[in-house]
């Protein structure tokens, strides 16, 4: 897509099957465009501009990205990518361990290594060699784990996609859109044997998740979202689809010394929904408006902290 506010058209994608997502030749007025560039928005936006609408303008409107590479953002895709090669998989053969063990020594942390060196980024050096044997020595673990975890919590299931698509109408603004990536769906019959849908979301983690974190409704926000896109999308009722967090822990705690999957279900009622569509609306209301308060609550953690563009 092109981010020029300067020029005339922008490109933008498009799904004919629903008449919902944008084509990618299509051609669009840049007057039409948020201010971002975009048409679209996605959660990690949304949740950037819940945190701090004054942050969400300096990484998505003056496009200044200054978060850092991350051992735990590779770390986690890798472990995606070897769950998805096995949801894919029509044989569904076990998840062959040593092929990403070894891509993840001999590629992934070298090349790591190697641009943080660059980029004298000691410190995410460091957040790797101090847990080195835990995320190095957990893929075996993981990788066997999760196959049996699918078959027993969900017997008989079937995959619908793997990284499915949203991109999707925001309401009724036709010019408005949801981006997301949903990590799993499958459909499995519930204990009445009716058909569901089940959306997961893959979470790598530690030892997994505190309370607050698993009841925080800017966490859930992701998955009441991808619920009520993917409802729409796929035209299937809110009552056949549920949704789930799945930690996969690289240490469980010593309690539940062999558990690396835990599922953290998100309830979607009438409510949740209409307060997460709520919270779009008034972002959307707000870019529209060009109001971006400063939350100071939430300077903590921020990588703009007393940098030129936050003093
Ligand atoms: S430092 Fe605080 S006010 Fe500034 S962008 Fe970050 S969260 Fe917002």
């Amino acid at each position: 897509m092109n981010n020029d506010k300067n020029d005339l058209l922008s490109i933008i994608d498009n799904n004919e099957e629903q008449n919902s997502v944008l084509k990618e030749e299509q051609l669009i007025p840049v007057e039409s465009l948020l201010a971002t560039g975009r048409q679209h928005i996605s959660y990690s936006e949304l949740h950037d501009w819940i945190e701090c609408p004054w942050r969400h303008k300096i990484k998505y409107i003056e496009k200044i990205q200054s978060d850092s590479e991350s051992i735990h953002t590779i770390y986690g895709q890798h472990v995606h990518a070897g769950i998805e090669s096995y949801l894919i998989d029509p044989e569904k053969k076990p998840i062959d361990s040593k092929l990403f063990i070894e891509k993840w020594h001999n590629e992934i942390i070298p090349g790591f290594i190697s641009r943080m060196k660059e980029s004298n980024n000691q410190k995410a050096i460091d957040d790797y060699l101090n847990n080195k044997n835990e995320f190095d020595n957990s893929f075996e673990s993981i990788f066997e784990q999760v196959p049996v975890w699918l078959e027993l919590t969900f017997p008989g299931w079937e995959l619908h996609g793997a990284e499915v698509k949203l991109f999707e109408n925001i309401g009724i603004k036709k010019d408005r859109f949801f981006k997301g990536f949903i990590d799993c769906v499958i459909v499995a019959p519930d204990k009445k044997g009716v058909k569901k849908y089940y959306l997961i979301d893959w979470k790598t983690t530690s030892w997994g998740w505190s309370f607050d974190k698993k009841t925080s409704f800017e966490k859930q926000l992701q998955l009441i979202l991808y619920k009520h896109f993917f409802a729409k999308k796929y035209n299937i009722h809110l009552k056949d689809i549920k949704c789930s967090f799945v930690l996969l822990k690289r240490k469980p705690p010593k309690l539940t010394p062999n558990e690396h999957c835990e599922k953290i279900d998100v309830s979607v009622g009438p409510k949740t929904e209409t307060r997460a569509l709520e919270l779009v609306d008034k972002m959307l209301a707000h870019l529209n408006k060009n109001l971006f308060p400063k939350n100071r609550n939430s300077c903590k953690f921020c990588q703009y902290k007393n940098t030129k563009y936050c003093p």
